[in-house]
């Protein structure tokens, strides 16, 4: 199987798009990006005793705008935010689990639900 890599990024209003080297698209609002940043800051670490202790992380408008962003280490994006945040690094399996979080939580919000009769 060939290695996923991103073909083309780009900025497209409020929403980062990913062409993937295999044929499909991504595209990730800056918020749900930002939210699901994977750092030690945002998502917090475990201690010694394996308790993950979530951070309070202060969000500002700058927090969900992008400067820019780089391609590390040929499997990972590095977005650089606003308020100058910077050390997620965003794997390419990572973005695909997330699209697919995306794509199954909108569908639970669908307006057209289907009712079932118990
Ligand atoms: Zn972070």
């Amino acid at each position: 199987m060939a290695r996923l890599l991103p073909t083309n990024i780009q900025l497209i209003g409020d929403e980062l798009a990913i062409a993937w080297n295999d044929g499909a698209e991504s595209f990730f609002s800056l918020a749900a990006l930002r939210m699901a940043c994977p750092c030690a800051v945002c998502g917090g670490e475990p201690d010694v005793l394996g308790n993950v202790v979530r951070p309070e992380v202060y969000h500002s408008r700058d927090s969900y705008a992008l400067r820019g962003w780089s391609v590390v280490g040929g499997y990972a994006i590095q977005p650089a935010w606003a308020d100058g945040h910077g050390s997620g690094l965003y794997s390419f399996a990572y973005l695909k689990k997330l699209e697919a979080a995306a794509v199954t939580s909108a569908a639970q919000d669908s307006p057209n639900p289907t009712y079932s009769v118990t």
